[in-house]
């Protein structure tokens, strides 16, 4: 069972090659979906962010105020960091249990990481390969406008705080451009799907 692991930045497409991927009938363990249950109410981060964030990113009813949060760790590297530490240590032990699971099961065929922080948590090295999904800057930010809402600032600003692409590609077996149509992004998929033999 090869594990691969699926990385871009803010706005790059990952989740739609993640998305064609689930569609063709392929598993794809979704870091930020375990991220979201970590922080949600009883999630095993709430914890460790209230004894490092305060009180005030939490709301009236107890649950996490995701702007206050999201405002709070974008604002400095260092309250990103932390952040980070956080949420990618579950996620990195519910990843793991997860593949775990699926070998114990006899699982046949490739399972898909689709993480947005595969390089910068260090899990390029448990992956058996790594494809990374990149667009223009240009591209990514009129597509996350159009999706989010966000004002360019924002978006900008979310961009800086990633690791750059140049450095991405250094850490990836393979580069999917995704600057033109959802043709040419399924066939550069399709592609990489024949040469794991899996397509
Ligand atoms: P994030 O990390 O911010 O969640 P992402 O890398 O997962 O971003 P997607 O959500 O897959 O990116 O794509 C961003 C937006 O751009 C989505 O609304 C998606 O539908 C759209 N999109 C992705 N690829 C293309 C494409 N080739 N042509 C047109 N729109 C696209």
């Amino acid at each position: 069972m090869k594990v691969i692991g699926l990385t871009g930045g803010i706005g790059s497409g990952k989740s739609t090659v993640s998305e064609y991927l689930i569609k063709k009938g392929y598993t794809v363990i979704d870091a930020d979906a375990i991220s979201r249950a970590a922080t949600a109410p009883g999630g095993p981060a709430l914890k460790p962010i209230l004894l490092e964030f305060g009180a005030g990113v939490f709301k009236d009813d107890g649950t996490l105020d995701r702007k206050a949060m999201a405002d709070m760790a974008f604002a400095s590297r260092e309250g990103r960091r932390r952040l980070e530490d956080i949420v990618c240590t579950i996620v990195k032990d519910e990843f793991m249990a997860q593949v775990e699971h699926l070998r114990e099961e006899g699982h046949e065929g490739p399972v898909f990481f689709d993480a947005p922080l595969l390089f910068e948590m260090g899990l390029e090295k448990d992956m058996d390969e790594c494809w990374l999904v990149t667009a223009s800057v240009e591209t990514r930010i009129s597509r996350v406008m159009k999706r989010d809402g966000l004002s360019r600032e924002e978006i900008l600003r979310r961009i800086d705080s990633q690791m750059s692409d140049d450095e991405k590609e250094k850490l990836a077996d393979h580069v999917i451009t995704n600057s033109l149509d959802l043709t040419w992004l399924y066939e550069q998929v399709d592609a990489l799907l024949c040469i794991v033999g899996e397509a």
